[in-house]
């Protein structure tokens, strides 16, 4: 074990506890990381001597305060490079995020009979969002389809691609597949038909770094709790000539500048979207955990996770009766890994897996049209992190094949 490894494993107290009497394997990290001691200690201290609400008092804590929540938006911008702060605005989470373009932006450039062109291995949220918009405006919504080796089909894409195509949205890395879509072909392409990109970066933003500005995207959205920050903080980067295009879909406190009986005139881009009290803390935690992840520098992140998935990927693709989803080689996965065993409901394997302290999801991962695509309704589903080692990789593969030969044994 490498002594970086051992250093990182110790942040994180959660994953050293028992479950069902054996040592927990967290290995559901595509649905929310787990958060290491230096960014709960954060938060901690935040509410401990810095908590105040920001942006309105005169006072010198509500001043203190409002520097932290700034200068995290200083780092995110850094974090994605984007070229400066007011291309961030706090949200929620992804889903959120791309909620706001949806109803903000898409109500602006979509019109009746335009096209919405997104994939079909999108999430729930960043297909529904689309789906609705098209409803609303009588808009087209079109989906590209998969290759045989279960790739984004790039041909698919050109040929969906119009000049009716208004936005293009797409995850930058599938939730099931484990691929990455080539983000910066697409948005070349897309832009030739003067059509806006919308990235979904929810499961690449802890695993690679991302440059928005390189990319050319227009909007890109990710959530906290799934780069070690906490649930409950999410970003929507946006170019900023598009967000000051863009109005407001939720109204009240902080978002205005003056307010008279009849009108209300909106504070400048990000902070006329941050309608009420945000969620402060929980952007104190967003910036511990992008600062935690520099110094642990993304190249590692994404050389121990390669290192791992290298590892497992093969001896998973040997288990007799095992089906991957998704591409079969390293070369083009991501640290997810969506499969299922023969005769067995995925939640049975992931139950069976939970009895021996295995954690994995089993279900349809909120991208249901990529399940029928793929002609099944759930998968399990194994996603992995830094600091998961080659022994956990080991004894993965050793209970999954447990629990298949329980299953067989009992049928
Ligand atoms: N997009 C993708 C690809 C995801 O994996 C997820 C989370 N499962 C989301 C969007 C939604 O993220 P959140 O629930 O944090 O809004």
């Amino acid at each position: 074990m490498d002594k970086k490894f051992e250093n990182v494993i110790k942040d994180f107290p959660i994953l050293s506890q028992k479950i069902n009497d054996e040592p927990l394997l967290y290995l559901d990290n595509a649905a929310t990381s787990q958060t290491p001691n230096p960014v709960l200690n954060e938060m901690v201290s935040f509410y401990q001597s810095e908590n105040a609400n920001v942006h309105r008092g005169v006072y010198t804590l509500a001043n203190e305060a409002t520097t932290a929540y700034e200068n995290v938006r200083e780092q995110v911008a850094e974090f994605i490079h984007a070229p400066n702060a007011k291309s961030i605005v706090y949200t929620r989470s992804t889903t959120e995020s791309l909620n706001l373009v949806a109803s903000s932006f898409g109500d602006l450039v979509v019109h009746e009979s335009d096209e919405i062109l997104i994939t079909i291995m999108e999430h729930h949220s960043n297909l529904i969002p689309w789906q609705q918009l098209a409803k609303r405006k009588h808009a087209k919504l079109k989906y590209v389809e998969l290759a045989d080796d279960q790739t984004l089909d790039i041909a698919d894409f050109k040929r969906k691609l119009t000049e009716r195509t208004k936005i293009v949205a797409v995850a930058q890395m599938s939730n099931v597949l484990g691929v990455t879509n080539p983000i910066k072909e697409i948005t070349r392409l897309a832009h030739q038909q003067h059509a806006y990109v919308v990235v979904d970066a929810a499961q690449s933003v802890a695993h690679q770094s991302i440059d928005v500005q390189d990319l050319d995207v227009d909007f890109l959205a990710f959530s906290g709790h799934k780069m070690l920050g906490p649930t409950g903080i999410g970003v929507l980067f946006g170019k900023a000539e598009l967000l000051d295009e863009m109005n407001p879909v939720q109204f009240g406190g902080e978002m205005i500048e003056a307010v008279s009986r009849t009108q209300a005139k909106w504070q400048s881009a990000p902070w006329k979207f941050e309608a009420g009290t945000q969620n402060i803390g929980g952007v104190i935690g967003l910036g511990a955990a992008i600062t935690y992840i520099s110094k642990l520098k993304m190249t590692w992140i994404e050389a121990t996770e390669h290192k791992l998935l290298t590892y497992l990927l093969p001896q998973l693709v040997q288990i007799k009766g095992l089906t991957i989803y998704g591409p079969q080689t390293v070369a083009e996965h991501g640290s997810i890994v969506a499969f299922n065993l023969a005769n067995l409901h995925p939640h049975d394997v992931a139950t069976g897996l939970d009895m021996l302290g295995v954690e994995v999801r089993a279900g349809h991962h909120c991208a249901q049209p990529l399940m029928t695509t793929l002609g099944v309704e759930s998968t399990v589903r194994a996603s992995l992190s830094f600091y998961n080692s080659l022994a956990d990789m080991d004894r993965f593969v050793y209970d999954v094949k447990m629990v298949k030969e329980f299953f067989n044994r009992e049928s």
